[in-house]
């Protein structure tokens, strides 16, 4: 599945949210048998329509969604040159899908900061500009051998052309994910900087109740996500029953736990969407690429349906609650029998069917 891989400079929190991402139950309660590696935090994408599901299908469970994300060592300036960790820690980014940068706003005497001040901008640009000199360093190499491929082979052209693109870019110090370049033609030269970006800022309750200084840090990293929470907190929420929870987040001016935006940016970063599908055993999420067709649909819950593919019978998650069961929704004309090319969209509840 695909992975976040979580970065930032030390002392910022990123062990304390790792820390809160993995200490939730989701995976016991759902996945018993799955082995999870200790450096994978997976945590599940919120979504209350599942219980709404489940109390109309009589469902025994609900089976949320989960997004996964990987602790990678600390960044450390000079990392591009191989400096200490830096060779191992590039080759993490690299197994990545998307990199989440943990960014600190939160101001605490105690917690000593690597350079002395609170300064997310300079921060955020100390990572950029890291990895912006490694995928340098790859594209010096890799221009040359383009060039001379795409000589002599025409279907070279575009790749290289992408790669002189992103050179430019990388040398006005903006990435291509940022410029919105299309990552499709350079994916063979595995760089960086056309991953994904999301950005966790590590914030206390000034910062956190604070509109206008929570948009002006938003708008310093759009387009990429930005996710606002108090990672001491989020650990600490973990030992709480729900009653005590709710009272410390609001203590805090947050209605919900920052690993619930957490999960829907970390989902929403890495191009995913869901479906639902509901029956006595489970009311389940699925996960699929933002795009997928009804057949890929049907792939992720087994590899025949995706072969045996008929039809999906699709009504929408607001139409269902709307007439009160499948079969009501059905006689209300509102199911929809959708065909191979059909692009699946969000809430739509549905059943395959398909040859075996
Ligand atoms: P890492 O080096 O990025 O993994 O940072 P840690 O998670 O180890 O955190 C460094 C220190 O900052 C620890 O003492 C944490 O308890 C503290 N810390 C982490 N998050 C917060 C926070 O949101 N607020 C405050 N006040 N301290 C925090």
């Amino acid at each position: 599945s695909l992975t976040l891989g979580i970065v930032g400079l030390p002392n910022v929190g990123k062990s304390t949210l790792f820390n809160a991402l993995t200490n939730n139950d989701v995976l016991a309660a759902n996945y018993p048998f799955a082995t999870i590696e200790p450096n994978v935090g997976v945590v599940p994408l919120p979504d209350p329509r599942l219980d709404e599901l489940a109390k109309i299908h009589n469902s025994a469970k609900t089976v949320p969604a989960v997004v996964s994300f990987v602790d990678i060592a600390g960044i450390v300036k000079g990392a591009s040159e191989g400096a200490g960790l830096g060779n191992k820690f590039l080759a993490n980014i690299r197994e990545s899908d998307a990199i989440c940068q943990v960014v600190r706003v939160f101001d605490d005497p105690d917690v000593i900061h690597v350079d002395d001040r609170i300064d997310p901008a300079s921060d955020i640009e100390t990572i950029s500009t890291e990895l912006i000199l490694a995928d340098l360093q790859t594209l010096e190499k890799a221009v040359p051998r383009l060039t001379k491929e795409a000589r002599m082979q025409k279907d070279r052209r575009p790749v290289l052309e992408a790669a002189e693109q992103a050179v430019s870019l990388l040398n006005g110090g903006t990435t291509p994910f940022a410029a919105g370049v299309d990552p499709e033609p350079l994916r063979e030269l595995t760089l960086l900087t056309t991953k994904p970006f999301l950005y966790v800022f590590n914030a206390d309750e000034g910062v956190l109740t604070d509109d206008a200084k929570r948009k002006e840090l938003a708008e310093l990293v759009a387009p990429a996500d930005a996710v606002f929470l108090d990672a001491k907190v989020e650990s600490e929420l973990l030992e709480l029953d729900e009653e005590s929870s709710r009272e410390l987040l609001e203590s805090i001016g947050q209605s919900e736990p920052g690993l619930y935006s957490l999960a829907r940016a970390g989902f929403h970063t890495l191009g995913l969407q869901t479906y639902l599908t509901a029956g006595p055993k489970e009311a389940r999420a699925w996960t699929i690429p933002q795009g997928a067709t009804a057949p890929q649909a049907a792939g992720v819950i087994h590899t025949d349906f995706e072969r045996g593919f008929i039809k999906a019978e699709i009504v929408s998650y607001d139409d269902l609650i709307a007439a009160g069961s499948m079969a009501a929704a059905k006689a209300a004309g509102k199911m929809r029998m959708e065909g191979k090319d059909y692009v699946m969209q969000d809430g739509d509840v549905v059943e395959f069917r398909f040859n075996v």
